[in-house]
């Protein structure tokens, strides 16, 4: 039977452990282990049908975790923590040999920045302790990169242009909240805007490329040009891309909320002092937000997210856009959470059964596309992410 470790117990581990138990066949015994004890206990009371063992884990610290992964002789690591957490848990997996998976790249806590240098540095030391990384598997990153995958392996011989599209049209009826952490999100999107053509990125003003997009089954949105971490491994990966460009769509209200808390220095990383104590003022307003994982209860609407890619088959022009749509309030009925940790964890749960299974296996690290996309899509299909392909116009 194997042993399966889920690392983070905020939303999305909680969706990856209420999902992991429904495939409880392929990841037996199942530890929910976090920085707070209680958030893992409250999870795990939640779900009847497996007993889910908890304890608490400080994974900033990478000889902890090695003994907590030897204790336990986990099979698999699911690092759901934060970005932040990747290089010490992925040290932790090298020095016992367990294979590991992550759904966001590692950024560092004091630089607004997020690469796979560092992840993909650790490629050798994935291959000489004989197991498999693999990267990003959520949303986006992760089925966006397995549609990428799937749109070179079925519709095209070329793509030339892809763009990703992220919408999230659920309300939750606060004036602002961010749908997952807080303090990732907001450093996200109030960064500089970046996309890659003919070779180069191209860097723009936060906010500074908007377009329309008609999203199926939600209708037109704002969609504006972001910098997405997903777009540096498909750089590599995509035969003969021209250009590649990511949009999330952002109501009026909160872009009017980030303009002022950007304005008035809320969303700084550095410290300030405050009345003789050291504050970080984005740490800060984390603690003043809605806390994600509360938002379940009380987001209605849906979610779509896709690519649209461009490319040439048998020497003819062809456009194709693979989406996928979920329902915030259906997500909450089957999991206890929103859509947007729900997108996520879903992923995360099939990267790793996918990698237990052996279906998708090697040694080194991986990105999404780098593996055959037909058993994931399958996957996303029976597991609560039914896909579409749609062929546009060119
Ligand atoms: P949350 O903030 O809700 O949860 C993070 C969890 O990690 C919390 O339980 C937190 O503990 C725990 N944690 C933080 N630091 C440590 C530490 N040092 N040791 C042990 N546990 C720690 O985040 P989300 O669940 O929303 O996101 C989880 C991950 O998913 C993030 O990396 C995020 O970037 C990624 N993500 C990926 C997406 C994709 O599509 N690829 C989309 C959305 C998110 P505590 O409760 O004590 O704070």
């Amino acid at each position: 039977m194997n042993t399966t470790l889920i690392i983070g117990a905020g939303g999305v581990g909680r969706v990856v452990a209420h999902k992991c138990a429904m495939n409880a066949d392929v990841f037996g015994k199942i530890i929910l282990a976090s920085r707070t004890k209680s958030k893992c206990d409250e999870i795990a009371l939640e779900i009847k049908n497996v007993t889910i063992e908890t304890a608490s884990i400080d994974a900033d610290n990478t000889n902890e975790l090695i003994e907590f992964i030897k204790q336990v002789g986990a099979d698999i690591v699911i690092n759901v923590a934060l970005p932040y957490q990747d290089l010490t848990i992925m040290d932790a997996c090298i020095a016992t040999n367990t294979p590991y998976l992550d759904t966001a790249n590692y950024e560092h806590p004091d630089e607004a920045k997020f690469e796979y240098k560092e992840q993909w540095a650790r490629d050798d030391k994935f291959k000489e302790a004989g197991i498999m990384g693999l990267l990003g598997s959520g949303f986006d990153p992760g089925a966006t990169n397995v549609f990428c995958a799937y749109a070179q392996k079925h519709y095209f011989d070329e793509i030339h242009y892809i763009d990703i599209l992220d919408c999230n049209a659920g309300d939750h009826g606060y004036p602002f909240a961010t749908n997952f952490n807080p303090e990732i999100n907001l450093r996200e999107v109030s960064a500089k805007g970046r996309y890659w053509e003919n070779g180069e990125w191209i860097e723009t003003e936060p906010m500074e490329i908007m377009q329309v997009w008609d999203y199926p089954e939600v209708g037109p949105k704002d969609s504006y040009l972001l910098y997405h971490e997903e777009m540096e491994s498909l750089v590599q990966n995509i035969k003969g891309l021209k250009r590649i460009r990511f949009f999330m769509t952002f109501g009026q209200s909160y872009l009017k909320h980030m303009e002022v808390l950007q304005n008035v220095g809320m969303l700084g990383i550095e410290p300030v002092e405050h009345q003789g104590q050291k504050i970080i003022p984005i740490e800060f307003l984390k603690t003043l937000l809605p806390d994600p994982a509360s938002l379940g209860p009380r987001t209605k609407g849906k979610t779509n997210i896709g690519i649209v890619a461009e490319g040439l088959k048998d020497g003819v022009k062809k456009k194709i856009y693979i989406y996928q749509v979920k329902d915030h309030e259906e997500c909450y009925k089957e999991v206890l959470s929103q859509g947007v940790s729900y997108t996520t964890g879903v992923p995360a749960m099939i990267g790793a059964k996918l990698m237990l299974e052996e279906i998708w296996s090697g040694t080194g690290v991986f990105n999404m596309e780098q593996l055959d996309p037909d058993p994931f899509m399958e996957e996303m299909n029976k597991q609560g992410l039914p896909w579409k392909v749609k062929e546009l116009e060119v």
